[in-house]
């Protein structure tokens, strides 16, 4: 089965987290929301949001 999430294209910085969506559009900032199936939205830091919570858990 193909899934048909997509996820926004937005710049890493428009959202806290990657957005989640079954339209063709962000519900949040209303960017095109793209197949999350192909590469991350930021190929050179894929793993950032993970690490930027990962670095804030640890301070508290
Ligand atoms: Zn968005």
């Amino acid at each position: 089965m193909k899934s048909d999430i997509r996820v926004c294209s937005a710049p890493d910085d428009q959202h806290d987290r990657p957005v989640y969506t079954l339209s063709r559009t962000c519900p949040v900032c209303g960017a095109e929301a793209v197949n999350s199936a192909p590469a991350p939205v930021d190929p050179a830091d894929p793993h950032g949001e993970y690490r930027r919570s990962l670095k804030r858990w640890r301070r508290q």
